[in-house]
């Protein structure tokens, strides 16, 4: 269950953090991390340092320009926040996460093997650590975590936030024997994070097409539909029909761009 959490820090700016990530993640038994734009090097000595003899995950640490790269095959995209924003989002707490777990890694049966089914896997995302991170990043996460704290003084460093979520993690892994499937109602597997955004893309263009979404006026509508989609977990299936009502809808609007049976 460990191997298929990733560990995703966007913009970190001070290297030790990365390193003490390493450390926290690999006390934990976590090993995929993934660095999104970092604004500071990765391996410096002040990294390899901090990571206390994990500097081989420092050193394997995936480094990519955006997001969207680094959990596109992921089924879980879970965001961890310090506060709270203008849109409340779905918000679990660390030991909401651990117990989620097993229902969400163990989804061989939706997922089979050979039928293009995506091996399910989380992505957990961590931000700056002056910023943390920005709504468009945190509108691209299935699920946000906070780690109750004080709330006049809520914010943890970056390395130790990441500590807390892999502990929860490790906690899960521990007292989890691997599980059926709960969910019955699933048959399909479970859209990745690369489709969604395809599909999301794809409903936005629409909506301006037949006028009913104006960018320049969003009302938080692209957040708000976003929410709802992915509070439902929708399959690749799903998503499929979502796209073909999308597609009929637009050959409405020209029917000229329809394809000649
Ligand atoms: N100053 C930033 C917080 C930066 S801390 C802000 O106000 O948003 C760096 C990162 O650690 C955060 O983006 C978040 O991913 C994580 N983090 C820190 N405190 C947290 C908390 N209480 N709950 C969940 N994540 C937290």
């Amino acid at each position: 269950m460990l191997d298929r959490i990733r560990i995703v820090l966007i913009g970190t700016s001070h290297p030790g953090n990365i390193g003490a990530t390493a450390r926290a993640m690999h006390n934990m038994g976590l090993s995929e991390l993934a660095l999104v734009a970092p604004r500071c090097e990765a391996v410096t000595s002040e990294s390899i340092s901090r990571a206390s003899g994990a500097d081989h995950l420092v050193h394997a640490a995936r480094t990519v320009a955006t997001l969207e790269e680094a959990v596109a095959d992921c089924t879980w995209v879970v965001g961890a926040s310090a506060r709270s924003r203008t849109l409340p989002w779905p918000m679990i707490t660390p030991r909401e996460l651990g117990q989620s777990l097993p229902a969400e890694l163990n989804q061989h049966k939706f997922n089979p093997p050979g039928h293009g089914g995506h091996e399910p896997r989380l992505a957990l995302i961590f931000g700056r650590e002056d910023s943390g991170l920005s709504n468009a990043e945190l509108q691209r996460c299935h699920t946000h975590v906070h780690i109750p704290t004080n709330p006049d003084f809520s914010s943890l460093n970056l390395a130790a936030a990441v500590q807390l979520l892999a502990y929860e993690c490790r906690l899960a892994a521990l007292a989890t024997q691997p599980m059926e499937p709960t969910d019955e109602a699933r048959s399909e597997p479970l859209a990745s994070h690369t489709e969604l955004e395809r599909y999301f893309e794809h409903l936005e263009r629409t909506l301006i097409r037949i006028g009913f979404h104006d960018p320049a006026l969003p009302r938080q509508l692209m957040a708000r539909l976003r929410r709802f989609t992915l509070r439902a977990r929708p399959e690749r299936m799903e998503l499929n029909i979502l796209r073909g009502i999308l597609t009929a809808t637009e050959q409405c609007i020209h029917p000229q761009e329809r394809k000649k049976p």
